[in-house]
């Protein structure tokens, strides 16, 4: 360890590292014990699961942002700007790229870190299986600026329809949505009932009917990882809003106008989006000599650190841990990094103090899915339910709405989070709402 003081160096500040770089910081770097920094390839955390929101426009992503430099100045770590691409192990140093502004000019240059010990949690981001025609005409919810990007394309696509003074061409206000899992199913919600909004926000114009929402999913049912009975309660509400379900559907191509399946159906829609699986980044493929699995996941052991390497660690999205008692790996859901990160904060303040480090076992609490205002529907796990209970309504809603609460305590304590929800109340009296710019 240089200067008897441990650098640690966490990559990824999303649902996961951002909690952990806060405990550390203030349990390891506020206290002098360790040098802890975060690098990140952009400047803002906003929690992941608000994305659809974002492409909905039901949410500002200025409103829910988090400044990395902030949080690093009161919590007691460092933050630096920059993508990882590359580690070298023996000298035990990341590199990151260079930073280029928007007009490609180069603002920050190549550089590296040394560590002591490395947490690797960049996420995931859409698997798009090298399905052709994907790439080019489906977006993405994987990041804020994708998720702004649909936004945009959908207030056009709005604005066009509603000014153009003939008759819609056959389908021009299509969206179709490939996966039914959580993403694409809370997406249609919010899209239905964001086409609700904008014609009272007065374009009227378009009526709402106008508007066709399809989802497109391979599986046999919707929501495929999740119990039946939620499948079920889901798809008769979905029906209820008129969204077009398609299941036993595997897409095969994609293009300008349509999107294809293997049975032949064929889909027109101006606007398509992909929320069909998910991979680790590409660069950790073959990150010198790391073991991965077929999504570039890095594999680790039930203590969290990679199986090739003590000193790494790896949580959320792109780790690979088994899920005791299961034939699966823990799925990549923001509870399980949340609990990651509380374990791998843990275990290094534990190597720290010469003790021994904890194992890692998934609590499955359950899985919410909102459908907007309309409903919220999940199962809760566990003790309190003895086994899987479906719960809908009021319940499930509030439940849905505490996952995001207990990230933001992670960040930021109790008492400041009444505070923000309490400024959230008052903005929205004020503000429409739908973002309509
Ligand atoms: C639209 C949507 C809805 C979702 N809804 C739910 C839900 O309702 N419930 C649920 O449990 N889960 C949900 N999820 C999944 C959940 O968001 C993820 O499981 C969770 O965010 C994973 O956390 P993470 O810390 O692993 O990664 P992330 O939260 O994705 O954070 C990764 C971070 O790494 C950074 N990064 C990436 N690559 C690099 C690099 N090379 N160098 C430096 N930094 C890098 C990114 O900028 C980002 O800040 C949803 C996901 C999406 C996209």
């Amino acid at each position: 360890m240089s200067n008897n003081i441990p650098k640690i160096v966490v990559v990824g500040g999303g649902a996961g590292g951002l909690e952990l770089v806060t405990k550390l910081g203030k349990k390891l770097g506020k206290k002098g014990k360790a040098e802890v920094t975060l690098v990140d390839s952009t400047h803002t955390h906003i929690w992941k699961p608000l994305l659809h929101e974002v492409a909905a426009g039901t949410l500002d992503s200025h409103e829910d942002e988090i400044e990395y430099l902030g949080q690093a100045n009161c919590s007691g770590f460092r933050f630096r700007l920059g993508r990882m691409d590359g580690l070298d192990r023996e000298k035990k140093q990341i590199s990151v790229a260079p930073t280029l502004n928007q007009e490609g000019v180069e603002i920050i240059p190549r550089r590296s870190f040394d560590y002591d010990y490395l947490v690797v949690s960049v996420g995931s981001i859409s698997h798009d299986f090298g399905i052709k025609g994907v790439r080019e005409h489906c977006l993405f919810l994987d990041t804020t600026k994708q998720a702004e990007t649909f936004q945009n394309k959908l207030l056009q696509a709005y604005l066009r329809a509603h000014t153009q003074g003939k008759p819609l061409h056959e389908g021009q206000l299509n969206i179709a949505i490939v996966g039914a899992g959580a993403t694409g199913i809370e997406l249609s919600a919010q899209l239905h009932e964001v086409s609700h909004l904008l014609t009272a926000y007065g374009l009227d114009e378009v009526n709402p009917q106008d508007v066709h929402i399809s989802i497109i999913e391979a599986a046999d049912r919707i929501l495929p990882g999740l119990p039946e009975n939620i499948s079920d309660a889901t798809l008769s509400e979905l029906k209820n809003l008129g969204v077009n379900v398609m299941t036993g559907e595997r897409v095969v191509e994609v293009n300008e106008a349509e999107i294809k399946t293997e049975s032949g159906k064929v889909v027109p829609a101006a606007i398509k989006v992909w929320a069909a699986g998910i991979k680790a980044p590409e660069f950790l493929k073959d990150i010198d000599g790391l073991e991965t699995n077929w999504m570039n996941q890095l594999v680790v052991r039930q203590t969290l650190q990679t199986t090739m390497d003590d000193d790494i660690y790896a949580i959320g999205d792109c780790c690979a841990c088994k899920w005791q008692g299961h034939d699966e790996n823990v799925p990549p859901r923001a509870q399980a990094a949340h609990q990651m990160a509380s374990l791998v904060a843990k275990s290094l303040i534990h190597r720290l103090n010469d003790k021994v480090i904890p194992e890692y076992e998934y609590h499955d609490y359950g899985s919410l899915v909102s459908l907007g205002r309309y409903s919220t529907v999940g199962n809760l796990m566990g003790n309190l339910s003895r086994g899987s209970m479906l719960i809908e309504g009021f319940m499930a809603r509030m439940m849905y709405l505490s996952l995001y609460k207990m990230h933001q305590v992670a960040l930021f304590g109790p008492f400041r989070v009444v505070m923000l929800s309490l400024s959230h109340l008052f903005r929205r009296s004020v503000h429409p709402k739908i973002k309509l710019h």
